[in-house]
């Protein structure tokens, strides 16, 4: 089986059988050689591929113990790996809890703020989670529950009871056609009127991505997120920020949360923790939450694994010593000024958006008043992008790119120069403008 591809397609093209990683390179089982502009599809992959000192860190720590249970016992890498990211969690984020992934750490992330209502005892009925539309937070049954990409939730539904859904910002082509602050405000509005119709003694906690990936990276004005934080603390309703896919350098920040000033209740990463080397998540919170729970019932068979642990280690210890996430910073900058110098009058395009190395091209119809692209636009941008040697993936109405941190700025102009062309002769066929009117 293929997760989320379309059966009819796989049978018709095949699977894509990479046999071979190095750098920000990857090759085809057909001997093709592909430019990573996604970090392996998922955005994990920040340190590209092949990267040594990683396998050795792996293969050291699984000669010395490669895993020694769960619960209360662990190695010293995990315990290391505590403690940093202690260090590096914005605010007083410092008590960890580690799982294999970000579905499980989001998991982790709901029960620990319905577990803390209820052992604190002024809010113990308190079990709903506010999640926003076109959230994504994972596949499994509670993480899929406070999703809104229908297509995963509904099949699956009926999910976990208490779950509601506000607006996020959006804001390029919102339903509204407000301004896009202006629709910012409106969906913060919009979620302290969710929280008092809901019952603020009964919603425990506001389960938010900083950045949201839906659509394609849509970076909030930062008062929202500040107003959302006031409002959560006006409620006593904790705030999860899912940094899952933004965590560890994709924005040019640790994390994404930090461009926006505001210190999370619980936040979940995973992915480029390891840098895709090892699967890995984890739930971090403050130690006030952490100390109020007698007992936090959960558990996974691979909570901190040591393995795991060992590669998280050494991704944090690279990305540090090779200054990778200021390195992500200036590059992102840089790839999003290519892109909108590369893109300039190009009618279909609408909009050229992100933070660090995470940026999306959004298109339009082209016409007068450009209405959003139809879907089949982005995707077939995507398609001649991948002729030309490149990996950018399509989302809704636009195309995202997430480099590995390691991307060279030739690597991300090469990949300007294909996306330019792709666009060029897409909106070419579709009869629009593409060069710049005078
Ligand atoms: N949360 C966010 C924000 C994500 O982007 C994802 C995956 O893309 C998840 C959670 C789920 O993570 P995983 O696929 O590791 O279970």
């Amino acid at each position: 089986m293929f997760p989320l591809a379309m059966v009819e397609d796989v049978r018709r093209d095949g699977p894509t059988i990479y046999v071979r990683g190095e750098g920000v390179r990857l090759t085809e089982a057909s001997g093709r050689c592909i430019l990573d502009m996604m970090s392996s599809h998922t955005r994990a992959n920040s340190l590209g591929y092949g990267n040594r000192e990683i396998a050795q860190a792996v293969y050291d720590q699984m000669i010395a113990v490669h895993y020694v249970g769960t619960v209360d016992n662990f190695a010293p890498a995990t315990v290391q790996l505590a403690c940093k990211l202690a260090e590096l969690a914005p605010g007083r984020l410092s008590r960890s809890m580690f799982v294999s992934g970000g579905s499980e750490a989001v998991e982790a992330a709901i029960k620990l703020a319905k577990q803390y209502h209820i052992h604190r005892g002024t809010k113990p009925r308190a079990y709903k989670i506010i999640s926003r539309w076109n959230a994504y937070h994972g596949s499994t049954m509670g993480a899929v529950g406070v999703t809104d990409w229908h297509d995963m939730r509904h099949i699956s539904e009926p999910g976990v009871p208490g779950v509601s859904f506000v607006p996020g910002p959006m804001c390029f082509h919102n339903p509204l056609g407000m301004e896009e602050d202006e629709y910012a405000d409106y969906c913060a509005r919009y979620l302290e009127l969710q929280i008092q119709h809901e019952g603020p003694d009964m919603v425990a906690a506001v389960l938010v991505e900083p950045i949201m990936q839906g659509g394609g990276v849509h970076v909030p004005p930062r008062r929202y997120l500040e107003r959302v934080r006031e409002i959560c603390d006006s409620y006593d309703v904790l705030l999860i920020i899912d940094e899952v896919i933004t965590g560890f350098g994709r924005t040019g920040a640790w994390f994404a949360i930090e461009h926006f000033g505001v210190e999370p209740d619980i936040m979940t990463m995973a992915k480029a923790l390891t840098a895709g080397y090892v699967p890995m998540g984890a739930v971090i919170t403050r130690p006030q939450i952490a100390d109020s729970l007698p007992i936090f019932r959960h558990v996974h068979t691979f909570s901190g694994h040591a393995s795991a642990a060992a590669a998280a280690n050494a991704n944090i210890a690279i990305c540090e010593r090779d200054g990778l996430i200021e390195q992500a910073r200036r590059n992102g900058a840089y790839l999003q000024d290519a892109l909108k110098a590369a893109l300039e009058g190009i009618a279909i395009v609408g909009q050229v958006r992100g933070l660090g190395l995470w940026q999306a091209v959004d298109f339009t119809d082209g016409k007068t008043g450009g209405a959003p692209a139809p879907v089949e636009v982005p995707v077939e941008i995507v398609r001649r992008v991948r002729e030309l040697g490149v990996l950018v993936m399509p989302q809704g109405t636009a195309i995202e790119l997430a480099p590995p941190l390691i991307a060279t700025r030739t690597d991300l102009d090469e990949a300007v120069e294909a996306i330019a062309r792709a666009v060029t002769e897409v909106a070419r066929d579709r009869g629009i403008r593409v060069g710049r009117t005078v």
